[in-house]
């Protein structure tokens, strides 16, 4: 019963199948010792309905009052354990679920995040794990105790009366029957719900992240209009999901009731031909009601158990996706990057095909081409941040592809377009180059990196927060940062994309100055944007459609009649921003 599919099915962890396990023994134990107290019911009924019809004598209190009592101590003992497992374990449960959700997220190559945006990725986490705790506290234990204690009750009622049995249980056999039925219905209204409800995340968070924009271009009618109609879908589908499943739900709940009906019915008649006293009857009523309660809680949870079953769909997805895993040590032989008839699709469209070129240590190695050509595809792959498709990618010799990426990455410093900065001070923001470096070092490197210049200026200096994503400070400011962070790490290899278009000259003069000092020594390759940069690189890489086109020293590059590079340079140099 509760097997490897069932563990996958819930999206259980191992501590949680004994969880379940223990959680539906006591719900067994507590309704088998619930039945026990209809029993000593049914025993004072019958010792007082005696005096009544047989005229016996009043039989003593006090053994029943002992029976009683029992009973309430039995009945305390059981329930509070039966919470303690069903509820009380849960929690670490779902702490456990989360912290491994995000260990693996963290494993996961980036090509992922582009398949599941970040809204998606946080309502599995949050929403899913918390919709399947309701499932693991409320659910599970409670409906499969249930299915076997009415199992045995079930047994000992036939073997009493096989007619009044089978009029007090036919219903709970056709609730379920009609319940799984809708199942198919109830998993597609909630996959539905659900796929609305990320649409309603991800419409928030476009709009928070682009507020400027909208703004800037008077569209908040518009965006707020879109968002306003994935909300009313949003609603509309819930409704429309709750409704299917009231119907349901409510129409098995009556039609187990009905057993009530057919059990007075078939009662009565056995009773007028004489096969049965009154009494076996008022037994039955009775192990009817107590059979029935726990069932009508499960009902009310089963359309939640079919529908957690998507959300646990979701949290195997991630677990079943393919890691990039790879030794955890590397000790290469220098750091040369050699790319070799690589080929690489984000998803199916190809964007690189048999790129092969070398960017030696010392050296920086620029790479041009038109935009979308592949410059940033080749930085990426250069540090795995994707796992390419075909060809190789070797570090001093070693295949990146069979290198842990964390441990690859120790080797890299990457100083990309899009700087993440954190909500914290500009001191903690440099000091992510490198856990655990001192201030003198984290200091060094600022001032290495030109920050001394802006820093002096913020109210605190170092230590002044620079708000969610660094929205305080400027452009060369936020790369002078990351630059800052990359010199703390001091790593043998630099992927730099040079993107200063937007800086004016005084900080283009200063980041460039910070960056010499990044490059010197390192294996540098860089995506070339400035004339400056392009001519003073050591080798160019021209990228045309995925390919390389052109590779050489820039002066060899320049002499090529009819080169790309060439052309480029000289269509560059007569405009007046210089961005290839
Ligand atoms: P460049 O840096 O030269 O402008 P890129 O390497 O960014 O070029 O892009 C090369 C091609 O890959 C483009 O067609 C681009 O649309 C596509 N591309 C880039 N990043 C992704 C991504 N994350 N998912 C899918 N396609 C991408």
């Amino acid at each position: 019963m509760f097997g490897k599919e069932f563990q996958r099915k819930y999206a259980l962890t191992d501590q949680g199948i004994r969880n379940t396990k223990q959680g539906t023994f006591w719900t067994v134990i507590v309704n088998l010792v619930v039945m026990g107290g209809m029993g000593i019911l049914y025993l004072m009924m019958s010792e007082y309905m005696a005096v009544l019809t047989d005229g016996k004598e009043l039989p003593k209190a006090v053994t029943f009052i002992l029976l009683v009592l029992a009973f309430l101590v039995l009945s305390i003992i059981t329930h509070l354990q039966q919470y303690q497992v069903t509820y009380g374990l849960v929690y670490g449960e779902v702490k456990a679920v989360r912290l491994s959700l995000a260990e693996r997220l963290r494993k996961l190559p980036l090509g992922y995040f582009g398949k599941r945006d970040l809204a998606d990725l946080t309502e599995t986490i949050m929403g899913d794990v918390n919709r399947l705790e309701h499932v693991w506290s409320h659910c599970l234990g409670y409906l499969y105790g249930s299915y076997i204690s009415t199992a045995i009750i079930a047994v000992c009622m036939l073997f009493y009366n096989w007619r009044l049995a089978i009029a007090c249980l036919w219903g709970v056999p056709v609730a379920f029957i009609l319940l799984f039925g809708s199942r198919k219905l109830t998993r597609r209204n909630s996959e539905i719900t659900k796929a609305a409800g990320v649409q309603v995340s991800d419409g928030i968070q476009e709009t928070l992240e682009n507020i400027r924009e909208i703004r800037a271009t008077n569209q908040e009618d518009r965006f707020l209009k879109v968002l306003n109609d994935k909300i009313d879908y949003h609603e509309k589908t819930m409704l429309r999901g709750e409704l299917h499943t009231g119907i349901f739900v409510n129409a098995a709940s009556v039609i187990m009731r009905l057993g009530v009906a057919t059990t007075i019915l078939t009662g009565t008649s056995l009773i007028l031909s004489g096969q049965i006293d009154f009494m076996t009857l008022f037994m039955f009523l009775l192990a009817i009601t107590r059979i029935y309660a726990p069932f009508d809680q499960a009902l009310a949870l089963i359309a939640e158990m079919f529908m957690s079953q998507i959300s646990a769909g979701r949290l195997m997805e991630i677990y079943d996706a393919k890691t990039a895993e790879g030794a955890d040590t590397f000790a290469p032989a220098g750091h040369d990057i050699v790319f070799e008839n690589v080929g690489f699709a984000y998803d199916n469209e190809q964007v690189l095909r048999g790129v092969s070129f070398t960017a030696k240590e010392g050296e920086v190695t620029a790479l041009v081409g038109p935009s979308g050509s592949g410059k940033s595809t080749c930085a990426r792959l250069a540090a795995r941040l994707w796992d390419i498709t075909e060809g190789s990618i070797r570090v001093g010799g070693i295949d990146i592809s069979t290198v842990d990426p964390e441990t690859l990455l120790t080797d890299y410093s990457m100083v990309f377009q899009d700087v993440v900065l954190f909500d914290d001070t500009v001191m903690e923001n440099i000091r992510l180059g490198r856990h655990g470096a001192t201030d003198e070092e984290v200091l060094a490197a600022a001032a290495a990196a030109n920050c001394d210049e802006f820093a002096e200026k913020l109210p605190q200096g170092y230590a002044t927060p620079i708000g969610e994503n660094g929205t305080k400070l400027s452009g060369g400011e936020r790369q002078r940062i990351s630059i800052a962070r990359a010199l703390l790490k001091n790593a043998p290899i630099v992927l730099l994309d040079e993107a200063t278009a937007s800086l004016d000259v005084e900080n283009e003069t200063k980041v460039q100055e910070a960056l010499s000092r990044l490059l010197a020594g390192k294996t540098v390759l860089v995506i070339a944007h400035r004339m400056r940069t392009v001519e003073a690189a050591d080798k160019i890489v021209v990228l045309s459609d995925g390919r390389v086109a052109e590779e050489g020293s820039p002066e060899e590059l320049l002499k090529k009649e009819n080169g790309i590079f060439r052309r480029m340079t000289q269509l560059q140099s007569a405009s007046a921003g210089w961005s290839i």
